[in-house]
């Protein structure tokens, strides 16, 4: 890894400001506001106005094609991540735009890339089922040909960002009598089709995300992305990029590690606790003349520098398991006012470290979870094997 610092030339450090001063002006206090008591993790106004300005374009094409250099696409990652811009469903269009380009008739992705670009149209992810979610090619989701398409009948858990999406790039069984990865394909579904149920969920730390159903819903065969059972080749694609195990460039500008931006949150949160407890209390003392605090203190901000330089699937790891080790000793330090959450009168840090705390659990699940990315550690990194679920044998 090359950790020499990078010098803007003038055009890079103008580009970084006006993204800056672009994003300040969008990303308000009350889109933030809004965004804490929906937890959409999307604005409509912002993600049509980063598509009016050209920004979604920019960052979807490769430089090659019209899109960011790598120095600019490092500096677009992290301006957008400092603004606390609610956004993260962009990348799941993304990758499923990169998909529908590889892989979909072109027809299709000529029809829904220039709403995509303009930030109007919005894809979402239909591949987790309420029987499981890790190990995805077991999905019992049913498209059955129908003349000239399909009827689609089955059940999908957590479709984030479906109820503001116009597709869902859904995973279907389509031979449940074939060996498994050679039974699946994957469609393009308009989710305002008749048999479309969405339905909210909320989870811990307060995201927004659905469970859809899908009652005998016809879709038309040129929704089809790839050949009929040929589904995994397509999924792959799109796992490896969700996972952040694609191959990447090797000139030190890319995203460290996938997730890396709630551990921007858990700096933010450091930094405001290393400033109260510094601050000398009634009595004169602060907290952090107590040894175990400064230490609890100081070992926080190491993990969380050592997990944001960590790269790759084991990055991954290394920020979820952080947060989830790092949130409840930021509590401690602080006492029982630290569980009062964001905007109550008497939260310690404004509820800084609670939120990191509630948000450390599913940081660890979606996008596979850490037990999987742990295994895939030790069968791709380490070679040690794939793992063996069968009972030992007696
Ligand atoms: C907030 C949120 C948003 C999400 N958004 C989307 C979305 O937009 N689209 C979508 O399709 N999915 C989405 N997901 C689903 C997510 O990808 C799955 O939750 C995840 O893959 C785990 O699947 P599961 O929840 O069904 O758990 P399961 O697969 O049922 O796993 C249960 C437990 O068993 C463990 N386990 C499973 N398999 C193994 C193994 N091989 N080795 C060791 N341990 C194992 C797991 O680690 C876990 O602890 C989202 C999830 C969350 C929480």
């Amino acid at each position: 890894m090359d950790f020499a610092s990078v010098e803007l030339s003038p055009e890079d450090a103008e580009f970084r400001d006006e993204l800056r001063a672009f994003l300040a002006d969008i990303v308000t206090d009350e889109v933030r506001r809004r965004d804490r008591e929906t937890g959409e993790n999307f604005d409509e106004g912002v993600h049509l106005a980063l598509g009016a300005k050209g920004y979604l374009a920019s960052d979807w094409h490769d430089e090659s094609d019209g899109g960011f250099s790598a120095l600019r696409r490092r500096i677009w990652d992290l301006e957008i991540g400092r603004a606390h811009t609610p956004w993260f469903h962009w990348g799941t269009t993304a990758v499923v735009a990169k998909m529908m380009r590889d892989f979909g008739p072109s027809e299709l992705t000529d029809e829904v890339l220039p709403g995509v670009l303009s930030g109007e149209t919005r894809l979402c992810l239909g591949y987790t089922e309420p029987e499981g979610g890790s190990d995805v090619a077991t999905c019992k989701t049913r498209a059955v040909r129908d003349g000239d398409g399909w009827i689609i009948n089955g059940s999908k858990m957590f479709t984030s960002n479906a109820h503001n999406a116009r597709y869902v790039f859904l995973l279907t069984n389509t031979d449940p009598d074939a060996p498994k990865h050679k039974n699946l394909t994957m469609f393009l579904v308009p989710l305002d089709t008749p048999g479309v149920d969405i339905q909210p969920i909320r989870t811990i730390d307060g995201d927004r995300t659905n469970i859809v159903f899908y009652s005998d819903v016809r879709v038309d065969d040129r929704y089809r992305i790839g050949a009929v059972n040929g589904g995994w080749g397509v999924l792959r694609g799109a796992l490896d990029e969700e996972h952040g195990t694609a191959e990447k460039e090797d000139d030190g500008l890319q995203r460290v590690a996938v997730m890396s931006e709630h551990l921007t949150l858990m700096a933010e949160a450091i930094d405001a606790i290393a400033e109260l407890v510094t601050r000398p209390g009634a009595d004169g003392r602060r907290l952090v003349d107590d040894t175990s605090v400064a230490y609890r203190l100081g070992r926080s901000v190491a993990r969380t520098e050592a997990a944001l330089s960590t790269p790759g699937m084991f990055g991954r790891v290394a920020n979820a398991q952080t947060m989830r080790d790092v949130a409840p000793d930021l509590m401690d330090l602080l006492g029982s006012a630290s569980a009062l959450p964001i905007d109550t009168t008497g939260a310690a840090d404004d509820g800084g470290a609670e939120y990191i705390f509630r948000l450390a659990s599913p940081v660890g699940i979606y996008g596979g979870t850490l037990e999987v990315f742990r295994n895939m550690i030790a069968q791709h990194a380490l070679r040690l094997g794939r793992p063996a679920y069968s009972p030992p044998k007696s």
